[in-house]
């Protein structure tokens, strides 16, 4: 046989066995039994972050939170420690890394290697403020994106292949028609809303092209509230561009009135009407994609789902919920619209309690009562007044 036959033929050899191996490796983690699984999620210290690493440590799961901190602070994670107990927080762990950065996220993944590995991403890191993303669309385009390339590259190196992903309503554009429906034509009106339509072809084609992953492509309607205890909740960083922040600043005394940006929708009372989700219905619905993804029986592959209430609710609906909750008068200026608003989005709901088994469970009273919980002990955030302004 001539050498360079006898070469490749060793070469083949070796390659098998080293698939052969990686195989067994697989083989063994999906088998092996560890008291939990680990899920990894990005972006865990932000908003709907947190409360998720709450909900997935209730449920069992060891976390590991990869953020930067560009849009919160560790002191969200030391509330999440603070509400799990000391006994379950001791199975959160959290490291300051850029998800852009390969080597810092190839150090993360590495740490878990010889402890069974992780078993399923939820990758919430990103950049989410609309007017900033049409001033800044390079840092919008380089964060989101190259975050996502670069999380699925390093997960695919060690052997992770389950992810979830934040997406958002926004990918509907202006709907023709509500409820939305998972197949509705989708369009973005702005970098943002582009950076969630491209992430969610990036993972399409990925899953195409290997379908050994399972994705998870959650659409968010909109995300409001906070834990029931009153400790975790939404900061924003300046001036809020959405409703609920922006009353609950009103109600504090942080700003003096609420701009109500248009009154002539072809609504009931002309206002703009939306989708609100209570942040731990939310979170609960990442704990269910966690569970379908990881499900040992049968394989997910690419689902994309809605998550939402199927219901919505008016400006004038929404101040009316929160003066109730919170005993405070909101004033309000009635402006013009705000370019780019549909007069109402509401997500249609059967898809995610088909394939998920979920659905949301609180009412929009519930959410504003949470909120102002959130508002009236943490009136200026995580950091305190100085910081805040
Ligand atoms: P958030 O800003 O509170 O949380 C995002 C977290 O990601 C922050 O902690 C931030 O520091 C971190 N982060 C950003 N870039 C990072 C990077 N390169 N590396 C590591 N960490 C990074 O926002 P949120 O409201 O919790 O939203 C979470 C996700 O859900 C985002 O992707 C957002 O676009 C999406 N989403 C949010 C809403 C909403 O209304 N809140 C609606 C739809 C979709
Ligand atoms: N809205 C408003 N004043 C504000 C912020 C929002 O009247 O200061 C309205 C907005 O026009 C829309 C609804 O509140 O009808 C929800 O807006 P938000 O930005 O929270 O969510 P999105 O429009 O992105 O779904």
């Amino acid at each position: 046989v001539p050498t360079r036959c006898r070469a490749r033929a060793a070469f083949a050899d070796a390659r098998a066995s080293t698939a052969r191996e990686r195989t067994r490796r697989d083989e063994t983690r999906r088998t092996q039994k560890r008291p939990t699984m680990r899920v990894l999620v990005t972006g865990g210290a932000g908003y709907i972050g947190s409360h998720t690493c709450v909900r997935l440590l209730d449920a069992g799961y060891d976390v590991v939170v990869v953020d930067n901190y560009d849009n919160s602070c560790a002191i969200a994670l030391d509330r999440v420690r603070a509400i799990v107990g000391d006994a379950v927080s001791a199975r959160l762990s959290a490291h300051e890394v850029d998800c852009c950065d390969a080597d810092a996220l190839e150090e993360v993944f590495a740490t878990y290697d010889g402890r069974g590995g992780v078993d399923a991403v939820i990758h919430f890191a990103g950049l989410k403020a609309v007017g900033e993303s049409v001033a800044k669309p390079m840092r919008y385009y380089s964060n989101n994106i190259t975050s996502t390339l670069v999380l699925c590259d390093v997960m695919a190196r060690h052997g992770c292949k389950k992810i979830i992903f934040s997406s958002s309503a926004t990918v509907y554009g202006e709907p023709a028609t509500v409820p939305c429906t998972e197949d509705f034509p989708t369009a973005a009106l702005n970098p943002y809303g582009r950076t969630k339509l491209f992430i969610e072809h990036i993972l399409t084609d990925l899953y195409k092209s290997d379908q050994a992953w399972d994705v998870a492509i959650l659409r968010y309607f909109n995300p409001v509230g906070a834990h029931a205890s009153g400790t975790l909740g939404e900061d924003p960083k300046g001036i809020p561009n959405n409703l609920m922040p922006f009353v609950q600043q009103v109600a504090v005394g942080r700003r003096p009135e609420l701009s109500v940006f248009g009154t002539d929708y072809p609504t009931q009372d002309g206002t703009g009407r939306r989708d609100y989700i209570h942040v731990v219905d939310l979170a609960d619905g990442h704990v269910a994609a966690v569970k379908k993804l990881t499900d040992s029986v049968s394989k997910a592959g690419l689902i994309t789902v809605n998550l939402g209430t199927g219901k919505s609710t008016s400006v004038l609906e929404l101040v009316a919920a929160f003066e109730k909750a919170s005993g405070k008068t909101i004033p309000m200026k009635m402006v013009d619209r705000r370019p780019g608003d549909a007069a109402e989005v509401y997500a249609k709901t059967d898809k995610a309690f088909d394939v998920l088994g979920w659905r949301a469970e609180r009412t929009i009273e519930d959410c504003c009562i949470d909120q102002w919980k959130w508002a009236s002990t943490n009136p200026y955030g995580y950091a305190g007044k100085e910081d805040a302004e």
